[in-house]
């Protein structure tokens, strides 16, 4: 379908953003297409800049999916090392340095940024936070130095978990700070908090939960942290991970929706409260697939997805995103953890009357090298005899088991005896004839 003269201005050219620009300009070749982005590159892959301070390549420019060149070629404009700083919706207008553009529709793909907690030494140098490529180039240069031995990370959710292993892999000695009593309990329930805790400390990281970061000490450069209960803990480095905020400042006290969270409300189709107004990815809400709940999940996952929702809304291709499940996995050191769907404690907090299994079995045959532990908990409603929620600890190898349990709790399909035989792969280095899902599946039709 062709768009004449319709101008798309997107604020933020990164996985949401150019996602909607490459999108669009495939739908339609003659459509207009400016982007707006405050940093020198676009497309940035931040999900690799652990692995990239960790030195499993060395090349930053592996980071960025595709380079401003390649856009512009395809015909997307883009202007570089530019930040809007205002948009005036009545006038459809954004405003950038001294001047304005206009726009019949505009996406704002502003992403997220770190939350930096209002402590006492915050400021100091050696206090770091990993989201832009400037992060990740700084924080593995420091890191290279040598005096640089006791590492503070706060924050022990994914990037927190990431963070630790990168540190460690570096030969520092890792202190990992948590204010709640156990892991990452947004993403995994107890017993998985524990077995990622288990991990950490066999991989000599010292966990502190319960414990709250009240200041960080040091001069120029950073000597230790402060706990709350007045104990000090020496390190020469800080490095947060205290989740994100969306980066919607310059959308306050204006007429666009925002969640209590400062994410824009965006409805299935991508769209704002206001008239050709699009938005998604890491500024935005997206919603839960099982409860229809409005959610800010800030995933690469929900990004690509709604970018593509967004652009095909602008061609007049009604189309829309069904949601997310919040499927993700972490990697700590040698093992994995992955989640899909909800938690135990969120499923009983939606009012669902569940039925749990937790399984302990092996991830391949005995015979081949290689076989690990591998547990698996479901969590089913008895009513419907869905699934509506998984998680796995493992072998890394063995996780991609989980898309499996997201396939069955996005198809909604009811726990019975025909879904009890399954017809999963076999082979002696990948799986055993009866694989964990059949045994936990049966368990729960007992
Ligand atoms: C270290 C790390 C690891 C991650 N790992 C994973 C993972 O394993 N799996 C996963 O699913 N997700 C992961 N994520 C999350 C994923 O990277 C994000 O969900 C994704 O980048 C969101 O894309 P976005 O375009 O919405 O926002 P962003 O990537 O934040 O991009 C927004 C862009 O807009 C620009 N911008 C902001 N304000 C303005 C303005 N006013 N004017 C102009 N430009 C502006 C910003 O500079 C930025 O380039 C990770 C994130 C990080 C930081």
């Amino acid at each position: 379908m062709r768009i004449f003269n319709v101008k798309t201005i997107i604020v933020g050219g990164s996985a949401t953003g150019m996602g909607v620009a490459a999108r669009l300009k495939r739908n339609d070749p003659n459509a207009t297409i400016v982007v707006y982005q405050e940093k020198s590159y676009v497309s940035l892959g931040a999900c690799g800049l652990p692995y990239f301070v960790a030195g499993n390549f060395s090349d930053p420019n592996n980071l960025i999916a595709r380079s401003i060149t390649a856009f512009e070629e395809n015909g997307i404009i883009i202007v570089p090392n530019t930040q809007v700083f205002k948009i005036d919706f009545e006038n459809k207008l954004v405003y950038f340095d001294n001047k304005t553009d206009s726009y019949d529709n505009l996406v704002i793909a502003t992403g997220a940024t770190p939350y930096i907690p209002p402590l006492v030494g915050v400021e100091l140098k050696n206090v770091y936070t990993l989201t832009t490529l400037e992060d990740g180039i700084e924080l593995k240069k420091a890191m290279q130095n040598p005096n640089i031995k006791n590492v503070a990370v706060i924050g022990a959710g994914f990037i927190g978990l990431e963070m630790s292993e990168t540190l460690s892999e570096l030969n520092k000695n890792v202190h990992l700070f948590e204010l709640e009593e156990r892991i990452s309990p947004n993403a995994f329930d107890p017993e998985f908090s524990q077995f990622i805790k288990e991990n950490l400390e066999k991989n000599k990281i010292n966990v502190h939960l319960s414990t709250k970061v009240t200041e960080i000490k040091g001069t120029d450069q950073v000597q230790a942290v402060v706990l709350a209960d007045n104990s000090l803990i020496e390190v020469d480095a800080v490095v947060l991970a205290l989740g994100f905020r969306p980066n919607t400042e310059i959308l306050r006290n204006t007429k666009l929706a925002l969640a209590e969270n400062g994410a824009i409300i965006i409805d299935e189709t991508g769209h704002t409260n206001i008239d050709h107004v699009y938005s998604g990815g890491d500024a935005a809400t997206s919603s839960n697939y099982i409860t229809g709940e409005l959610i800010y999940s800030p995933l690469a996952t929900v990004a690509s997805k709604i970018a593509r929702v967004i652009a095909d809304n602008i061609a007049n291709k009604p189309a829309k995103f069904v949601g997310s499940i919040r499927s993700a996995v972490v990697r700590v050191f040698d093992l994995g953890y992955a989640r899909t769907g909800l938690g135990e404690f969120e499923a009983k907090k939606q009012g669902y009357q569940i039925r749990t299994v937790l399984i302990k079995d092996k991830d391949q045959t005995n015979y081949v090298n290689g076989q690990t532990d591998l547990y698996l908990k479901i969590i089913m409603d008895i009513k419907s005899r869905q699934i509506l929620g998984a998680q796995m600890s493992g072998a890394v190898k063995a996780m991609q088991r989980i898309n499996t349990l997201a396939a069955l709790i996005w198809s909604k399909v009811p726990v019975d005896e025909a879904l009890e035989q399954i017809d999963l792969i076999y082979a002696p280095p990948f799986a055993r004839t009866t694989d964990i899902l059949h045994i936990a599946l049966a368990k729960l039709n007992k």
